[in-house]
């Protein structure tokens, strides 16, 4: 049995964990982490499933009253570097799914990982298709040098670009010799037309209601273009990834970013 600690239940990514954690033998609620509701019940929160567990608005004080194995986060960059850190001092191991880290934030949660010798998982997209979406856009890269992507979600996002969008142009740019894009004396009329740059690439951020997390990538070559795209409909296409962290996580003893490599 895996104990696990929800940060964020009442969310919309939390609250289909805390669904998700419902439906599994080998995982139990042991407390959540919260902003409101500090010592109710998860059973006495409108909305929630039916759990025993506790509700913490201190983390310090959930990571020590409860006998967690791993934390899952899925609240906000700031709140969730925090919980991240403060797990892997408490010999709690994280699975995070929050995005928004900065590479400083991502670079000393690794270190603290690495000297606690406990694993870790942060995942920027935990559904299985977006995993396969960045891997063959990894591969078309090889053939393709000319990309942008375009990443569309609901508009209560809070970062821009997406972790998955900015994830992809990493691994693209593992393939691809640096490239700037378009017109070499393209100019832009109105700022940000062009989106983002990563390493000449372009990437879109689109927000709009009705949309939950989206992903095109699209290649161009001479006379053809290629597009991969990857839809998520619901919250629960992100939660095989979840529980699947929360297993390989316990095997773990490094920081392992990307649910990429838990696949293999
Ligand atoms: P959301 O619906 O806004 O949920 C975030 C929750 O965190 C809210 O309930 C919020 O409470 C709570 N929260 C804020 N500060 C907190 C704190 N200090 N302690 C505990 N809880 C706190 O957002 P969401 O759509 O579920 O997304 C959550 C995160 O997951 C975001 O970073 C998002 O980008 C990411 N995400 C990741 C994946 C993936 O596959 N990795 C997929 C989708 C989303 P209030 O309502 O009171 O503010």
């Amino acid at each position: 049995m895996i104990n696990v600690i929800v940060a964020g239940p009442r969310g919309k990514m939390g609250s289909a964990a805390l669904d998700m954690i419902e439906g599994e033998d080998n995982l139990q609620l042991v407390g959540c982490i919260d902003r409101k509701n500090d010592q109710s019940r998860v059973k006495d929160i409108e909305g929630l499933p039916p759990f025993e567990a506790k509700i913490y608005e201190d983390a310090e004080q959930c990571l020590k009253e409860t006998d967690a194995d791993v934390l899952i986060d899925l609240t906000t960059p700031e709140f969730g570097y925090k919980h991240t850190k403060a797990s892997l001092e408490h010999g709690v191991r994280p699975v995070v799914g929050t995005t928004g880290f900065t590479e400083e934030q991502l670079q000393e949660v690794t270190k603290l990982s690495e000297e606690k010798k406990l694993g870790a998982v942060i995942a920027p997209n935990f559904a299985t298709g977006a995993v396969l979406m960045m891997q063959f856009a990894k591969w078309a890269a090889k053939h393709f040098p000319d990309v942008e992507i375009i990443e569309k979600h609901h508009d209560q996002k809070l970062d821009a670009p997406s972790g998955t969008a900015v994830k992809t142009a990493q691994l693209i740019k593992e393939e691809r010799e640096r490239k700037s894009q378009g017109h070499p004396e393209e100019k832009e009329t109105i700022e940000g037309a062009r989106g983002a740059d990563i390493d000449g690439m372009k990437i879109h951020s689109m927000r709009l209601p009705g949309l939950v997390a989206h992903q095109e990538v699209v290649f161009g070559g001479d006379g053809q273009t290629l597009t991969i795209q990857h839809d998520s409909m619901n919250r629960a296409s992100f939660m095989s990834g979840v529980k699947l962290s929360c297993e390989k996580v316990m095997e773990l003893d490094t920081l392992v970013y990307g649910l990429e490599h838990l696949l293999e």
